[in-house]
């Protein structure tokens, strides 16, 4: 029988929305029976695969990075959580928006007095994700089915949202639904 693939990913955020789903601790172990996860900043997986049932996404879209990976998370998962306030509506990180576009915010950080010479903005593509000119909510950039408030959400309801869609996820049991013996 097919495993659940579980996703996790981490935008524009600060990780505390991970820390949380951590906080479900030992229905780690029975989801762990059920799920097989897939792609995490907790696993080392570069690539996000295809074919993912769920995928949880923390924090906005700030940069070019995370836009491409939004958009690769939507063709590639059959249900997308946007996953704690970041995701849900900008929050903390969005909280640049109002100071202007992405260059003029970060213009006085790296050239500071302005008129030196001997520094410069990070512009190696390579080595910096380019930064959106607004940091934008998840579901602005991509559909989502779930959004999952909170700064992070409480494990028990980030449990609780999964245990309905594992449910309703046919042919396999729940965690609630499996014995340990
Ligand atoms: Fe961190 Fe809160 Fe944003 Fe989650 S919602 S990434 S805990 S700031």
């Amino acid at each position: 029988m097919a495993r659940l693939k579980l996703a996790t990913a981490w935008l524009g955020g600060c990780s505390g929305c991970h820390m949380s789903f951590l906080d479900t601790d030992e229905w780690l172990l029975e989801l762990a029976t059920i799920a097989d996860l897939v792609y995490s900043p907790i696993a080392d997986v570069k690539t996000f695969p295809e074919g993912v049932d769920i995928a949880l996404v923390e924090g906005a879209v700030a940069n070019e990075e995370n836009l491409h990976l939004a958009r690769t998370i939507r063709r590639r998962s059959r249900i997308v959580i946007s996953f704690g306030d970041c995701a849900v509506t900008g929050n903390v990180t969005a909280m640049r928006n109002p100071l202007g576009v992405a260059l003029e915010v970060i213009r006085p950080v790296y050239l500071i007095p302005e008129g030196t010479t001997n520094c410069r903005l990070p512009d190696d593509r390579e080595i910096v994700p380019v930064l959106l000119d607004r940091v934008q909510p998840l579901h602005v950039v991509i559909p989502v089915d779930h959004f999952l408030p909170g700064c992070p959400p409480p494990a028990a309801r980030i449990r609780a949202l999964l245990e309905e869609l594992l449910a309703a996820h046919e042919p396999h049991p729940t965690p609630a639904q499996l014995t340990f013996g």
